[in-house]
This record gives C-alpha cells, sequence and structure tokens, in this order.
C-alpha cells in the first residue's frame, strides 16, 4: 500500500478542544481547569481538555444515579433497550474513520491499526451486548411445589469506569457493553492521554437515543477525577484497566469509600513457550514477533517473554531477524506502518530505563536496543537474549516493544519459568504435539492461553486474569454477571 498523505494532512490540520459530557451536554470543568492534548507522534499541543475534579465527578454521579432511580434506562422494554444499542452500534459503525482517527491521532497508534481493528472491534463489542439484552434468561431454583424461588440479576446502579490509553475505545467498550446493556448507568475517566474516542463514543449514545445521563464522561487527572469515581458513596462498582500500582490504590479507595466492587484488569509479563518438537518455527516467528511489536508492546497481554527450549533459539531468533526485515516501522499516518513510537515521552523514558538495564548481568542484544531522545518516541522492536529468569527485564512489565529471551532445559524448566512470574493475564506454547499442548495448558497459569498462535481474541470469550494481572473478567457473557447482581424471590404458593 503507498502512502496516502491525506491522514498526515489531516492530522497537522487537527484541532479539538474536549470537555466533559455529562447529562446528554458538554460542559466545561467546574474549576475551569484545562490540560494540553498532545498529539504524540507530532509533538503538538492539538487542545485543551477540561480537566475534571471531585465537582464535576459529582454532578456526573448524581446524573446517572438520577436516571438509574428513575428507571427509564433500567425498567425499559428489552426489546426497546437493544433497539437502541444496535443504533449506536450502528453509529459507531458508521463514524468508523473519524473514530479511528481520534485515537489514533491521541495515542500515536498507526492509523492502520485504528481503523481495522480498534473502531470495528469496539463496535462489534457495543452490538454484541446489544443482542444479550432479550436473550438473557433469569432463573427458577428447584424449590418445593408450594413456593416459588427466583433467581433474577439486578442492575448494580452506578458504575465508574476508569480506563487505560493503550487500547482506550476497546476497552471502554468492554466496560460499556455489559454495564448498559443490564441496565446500570455508568462514568467513564479515560486516560488524559486518550479522552477524544469516549467523548465521541457517549456522544453518539445519546445520538443513538441512550437516555441523557446513562453514560457520561469525566476527563481529568487519576489523582482527581478518578480518585474522585473510585471513593464516590453512590458509586455501586469501579471497572479498572490499567496499571498495579493504581489498581492496589483502587481498591483502598472502595474500602475507605462504601465497600463499592473493584474489577482489576492489570498487567502481564505473558510468555510464549516454544518447545523443540515445534516444526513450522517461520510460522511461530512471526506470531511471536506480532504478540509483543503490535501497538509497540503496549498491550497488556504482550508476549514480552521467549521461553525457548535451546536447541532450537538460534533457528528461531533467525526467523524473527527475517521476519523484521520486512515489518514496517515508522509513521502513525502512513497507511503501510506496522509499528509506530509509543504513546507520551513519560513512557519512552520508562521503556528507555529499562534498555538502560542491558548488559548488567550478560543480557545481549540480538536487534534494536537503542533507546531515543528528545521527541522520538520510535523504539526499535528489540531482542534481547541471556536474561536471567529473576531479572528486573524478565519479571517487570516493560509496556514498550521489548521482547527478552530466557532458555529452557527441557519442558518441565519451560513450564517452571513460564509460570515464574507474579501475573497471569495470558500465555502461548509452539508445540506440534496436541497431547503435550494440552496437558501444558492446563498447568500455565493464565487467564487466556494460546496453543500454536496469539492474540486470538473476541467479544466471546472471557479476558482477565490470575495474581498480580488483577481479578475479574471483561467480554463473553459471564462480564454481565460483573455488572449485576443475583437478586432472590420467595413467593410462597400455599
Ligand atoms: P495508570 O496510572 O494505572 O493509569 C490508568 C488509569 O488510571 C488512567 O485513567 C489514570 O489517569 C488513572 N489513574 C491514575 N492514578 C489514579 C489514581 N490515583 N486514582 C484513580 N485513577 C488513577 O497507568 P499509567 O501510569 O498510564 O501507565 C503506567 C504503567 O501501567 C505502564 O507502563 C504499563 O506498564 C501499565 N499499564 C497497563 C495497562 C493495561 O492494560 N493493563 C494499561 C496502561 C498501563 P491518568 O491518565 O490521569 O494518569
Ligand atoms: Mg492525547
Amino acid at each position: 500500500m503507498s502512502e496516502q498523505p491525506q491522514w498526515r494532512k489531516k492530522a497537522s490540520e487537527f484541532k479539538s478542544d474536549a470537555k466533559i459530557f455529562i447529562d446528554g451536554s458538554f460542559f466545561d470543568a467546574a474549576s475551569g481547569k484545562t490540560f494540553d492534548n498532545i498529539s504524540p507522534s507530532q509533538n503538538k499541543v492539538i487542545g485543551q481538555i477540561a480537566s475534571g475534579d471531585v465537582e464535576d465527578v459529582n454532578r456526573a454521579v448524581a446524573s446517572a444515579k438520577k436516571v438509574f432511580d428513575a428507571g427509564t434506562w433500567r425498567d425499559m422494554n428489552p426489546r426497546d433497550k437493544k433497539a437502541i444499542m444496535l443504533r449506536w452500534a450502528q453509529l459507531l459503525g458508521e463514524h468508523r474513520e473519524e473514530l479511528a482517527f481520534l485515537e489514533a491521532i491521541d495515542t500515536g497508534r498507526p492509523i492502520s491499526d485504528a481503523l481495522s481493528v480498534d473502531a470495528p472491534n469496539s463496535t462489534r463489542v457495543i452490538q454484541w451486548y446489544a443482542e444479550t439484552i432479550d436473550k438473557t434468561y433469569d432463573e427458577i431454583a428447584p424449590a418445593p411445589r408450594n413456593a416459588l424461588a427466583m433467581i433474577t440479576r439486578e442492575p448494580l446502579g452506578v458504575i465508574g469506569a476508569v480506563v487505560p490509553w493503550n487500547y482506550p475505545m476497546m476497552i471502554t467498550s468492554w466496560k460499556l457493553g455489559p454495564a448498559i446493556a443490564m441496565g446500570n448507568s455508568i462514568v467513564v475517566k479515560p486516560a488524559e492521554n486518550s479522552s477524544l474516542s469516549a467523548l465521541k463514543m457517549a456522544e453518539l449514545a445519546v445520538a443513538a437515543g441512550l437516555p441523557e445521563g446513562v453514560f457520561n464522561v469525566v476527563p481529568g487527572r487519576g489523582s482527581e477525577a478518578g480518585q474522585a469515581l473510585a471513593r464516590h458513596m453512590d458509586v455501586a462498582k469501579i471497572a479498572f484497566t490499567g496499571s498495579g500500582p493504581t489498581g492496589r490504590k483502587m481498591m483502598a479507595y472502595a474500602a475507605e469509600s462504601n465497600m463499592k466492587q473493584v474489577s482489576l484488569e492489570l498487567g502481564g509479563k505473558s510468555p510464549q513457550v516454544v518447545l523443540k518438537d515445534c516444526t513450522d518455527l517461520e510460522a511461530a516467528a512471526s506470531t511471536i514477533a506480532w504478540a509483543i511489536y503490535y501497538n509497540a508492546g503496549q498491550t497488556c497481554n504482550a508476549g514480552s517473554r521467549i521461553i525457548v527450549e535451546k536447541e532450537i533459539k538460534e533457528e528461531l531468533f533467525a526467523h524473527l531477524h527475517k521476519f523484521l526485515e520486512s515489518f514496517k516501522v515508522g509513521n502513525q499516518f502512513d497507511p503501510a506502518t506496522q509499528m509506530a513510537g509509543l504513546v507520551s515521552n513519560l513512557q519512552r523514558d520508562r521503556v528507555n530505563a529499562y534498555l538502560d538495564l542491558i548488559g548488567h548481568d550478560g543480557e545481549k542484544v540480538i536487534f534494536g536496543g537503542e533507546k531515543t531522545t528528545g521527541h522520538d518516541l520510535l523504539i526499535q522492536p528489540t531482542l534481547i537474549d541471556n536474561v536471567k529468569p529473576d531479572s528486573r527485564l524478565a519479571q517487570e512489565e516493560i509496556f514498550g516493544p521489548v521482547l527478552v529471551a530466557i532458555d529452557a532445559t527441557d519442558e518441565d524448566d519451560a513450564l517452571r519459568l513460564a509460570n515464574a512470574t507474579e501475573y497471569g493475564l495470558a500465555a502461548s506454547v509452539w508445540t506440534n504435539n496436541i497431547a503435550k499442548a494440552h496437558k501444558f495448558a492446563r498447568k500455565l497459569r493464565a487467564g487466556t492461553v494460546w496453543v500454536n498462535t496469539f492474540d486470538m481474541l473476541d467479544v466471546i470469550t472471557p479476558f482477565g486474569g490470575f495474581g498480580a494481572s488483577g481479578s475479574g473478567r471483561d467480554k463473553s457473557l459471564h462480564a454481565i454477571d460483573a455488572y449485576s447482581a443475583l437478586k432472590t424471590t420467595w413467593v410462597d404458593l400455599n
């Protein structure tokens, strides 16, 4: 595909101020405060974002609670609710290019990813949950014949969603879909780096007929708007995706306020295990590379460790090298680009700090490994060999295009190494032996396991982790349980 200059031109001319969305309308922050919205790849301020704090969060939650208590959405006929959510999905589809552009300019991701992955997948999530509305049945318990015991799902009330910048639209849709389908109201606090797509989604929801107040967005600082939402006494649940340290705070805020429910989708250090009976190392190498370099490694389930049986390591590295020869790294607005720069100077500095560790304990760069400075956020795909299993490079989430390789002496050693981090989000195993694959998959401590692949993801299956990767699951019908509570009703039939 040749470069289509209109994306770059559009980006160079783009200006947009973002406000707070409450009760179907846009407002400035009560304090009047704003912060700069930066386009990372252009290193340019593209507008001001209203910086919400306690007062704005209070207003948003009050609006969400008012519509919930009135039952306007909660008690609507399921058929009508479904029609509104489907219309919303249709509008999201019609605005695919705009949503993709907003996502790209905010985050620095390749425009082609935003167009082909982020926008359509988010739309599909809303559509999929819309379809559950008139297909989710409650239960009748096996009570004695003289009684009727019903188990029904009740919405929780006001949901607070605090979301990150790595997949802003998709992760927000994973909270919005089940929360709104179940009749809750929601207040979203987007990440400072990426407020635009959530605001557009909310505007389109109201245009589709979602009652005002069901979906509000309060951009702002995590420590202000995010904290105020998580501490709010009228918020029934906080749905959080982001870092471990902030996840810990969410639990503390809940404990110190109204003991709201907390679901946490945190980071990972996902292993890609390659056993020596894997015969197609070329296919494995291209999947392994995509698993770490997609979105420049800024993915919670990024396959950031390869654990490989020593005998096949050199051959695997050769295939990885070869794969990179045709992997297009460059400007985010060139449609051919497959990997672009990181989201911010701050994130680049965090990744640089990990690159600084190379060589301290025998680590060896196979390719990449160079830090960048100034406003250059494009760190090249990196592979580091001889990484000690207990070192920081092997244990901590880098959140950049950095793959570390760890040698395994045999299968048992590979399994032990794969499970030897505090995380448990995702894992893969490559082998030609199907029985071995199943046994190995069972023993991997991860919320999602892939056999001879990676990154097969869809709304139809749950997503979340073990251990320091968090608790609770986004997506699939199981997420409906995360946004509702069971109610038992006994009726005496005597
Ligand atoms: P973060 O602090 O966890 O940010 C996630 C969200 O939480 C953002 O909306 C953030 O707002 C908000 N937040 C921050 N502090 C808060 C507080 N005290 N109370 C309430 N909300 C708060 O993550 P980050 O600083 O952007 O990234 C740091 C590292 O986290 C990355 O290097 C990466 O390793 C990891 N990470 C993981 C994921 C994932 O998908 N699992 C996503 C992003 C980052 P602000 O935008 O205002 O900070
Ligand atoms: Mg931005």
